[in-house]
């Protein structure tokens, strides 16, 4: 079968199943983004609108959820697997792996439906739903929409267009599409207000967050011709700038813009659970010439090929070592 006929079995194989099953359970990568979040309430209210039982779960560890985004209602919510966990298909939204899932006894569900846009989507579920050229997860549940006949609200244009701005970088990375047009063209005409979810979503920053870039932005340093920037934030810059982790969004978009600038990582110390820390690594490519996805899957992460992310116990000196011999 043709590429666009399995993609089409896969799209008519989700809506039976949302169709058929009554009980669902829903969740998203850990740190959620916008994209993550969007999908999750837009998915939750096309089966609250078939009558269906369902509910979001989103692990304590991952709030507060960032700043920007807690307008957004989550009704319908829970913070751990409920006890009737395997009566419920469980649907993964924009997850990659199953490693980016902090509810690790999810994985036992019998039915797992993973509906994604990571090109390196590791096809984890019993149904899988990848359509790598989609913008955003959302634009993948918009689809669903109109496929199951469920009229979109305001609201759930809100959510959806979240996802849209956010993953395609405010309508400007090589994800933005005519179909990502067109759906932000349907979600307005269903009530999105623009400017205000730009303001929402973009301005109204704390000054805590200002405080972080200011620190990021004192720490760059430049290898490899100009062609490599590199900035670096330490747990003691987000405790005396009185930041959440959540603030360094955005940061690496003043990389990437630097002109000859090819490739753009912030590296982020963070305390994790237990009480050490982590350096989580966000890379950027600004061209095609670097698949920043396959340098992150070098070091245990994923993402697209101009974006991607991954964790690492090197120390920073070493990390920038690694990533100048891979790139
Ligand atoms: P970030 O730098 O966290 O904004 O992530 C950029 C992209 O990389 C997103 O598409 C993420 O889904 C992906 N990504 C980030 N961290 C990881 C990881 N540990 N494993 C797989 N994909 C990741
Ligand atoms: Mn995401
Ligand atoms: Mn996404």
């Amino acid at each position: 079968m043709t590429e666009a006929g399995v993609m089409l079995d896969a799209r008519r194989e989700v809506l039976a199943t949302i169709r058929d099953d009554e009980q669902f359970l829903l969740v998203t990568h850990e740190h959620p983004d916008g994209d993550a979040l969007g999908s999750l309430i837009a998915m939750q209210a096309l089966l609250t609108a078939l009558g269906k039982d369902s509910v979001m779960v989103i692990a304590p560890a991952d709030f507060p959820l960032p700043q920007e985004y807690r307008f957004l209602s989550l009704d319908g919510l829970v913070t751990a697997a409920p006890a009737d966990l395997d009566r419920r298909t469980v649907m993964f939204l924009d997850c990659g792996n199953l490693d980016r899932n902090p509810l690790a006894t999810l994985h036992a569900a019998s039915t797992l439906i993973n509906i994604d846009h990571h090109h390196d989507n590791t096809l984890f579920g019993s149904l899988n739903y990848v359509v790598e050229d989609a913008s955003c997860t959302a634009e993948i549940v918009w689809d669903l929409l109109h496929g199951a006949g469920v009229e979109l609200t305001t609201e759930v244009a809100e959510a959806l267009y979240v996802g849209l701005v956010t993953d395609t970088g405010r309508f400007s990375y090589e994800n933005t599409t005519v179909r990502a047009h067109e759906m932000a063209g349907e979600l307005i005409a269903a009530g999105v207000d623009v400017g205000a979810m730009y303001r929402r979503i973009y301005e109204e920053i704390p000054a805590a967050k200002l405080e972080l870039l200011c620190r990021a932005l004192t720490s760059l340093k430049l290898y490899s011709d100009g062609r490599l920037a590199v900035a670096s934030l330490l747990a003691t810059d987000f405790a005396e700038s009185g930041a959440e982790d959540s603030h360094s969004e955005g940061i690496i978009d003043h990389l990437r813009a630097l002109s000859g600038v090819k490739v753009a990582m912030l590296i982020r110390e963070l305390r994790s659970a237990d009480g050490g820390t982590a350096q989580k690594v966000s890379m950027r490519a600004t061209d095609n010439d670097v698949d920043v996805s396959a340098i992150a899957r070098m070091h245990g992460g994923g993402g697209h090929r101009r974006a991607a992310g991954f964790t690492s116990d090197l120390p920073t000196p070493e990390l920038i070592d690694a990533i100048r011999a891979q790139v």
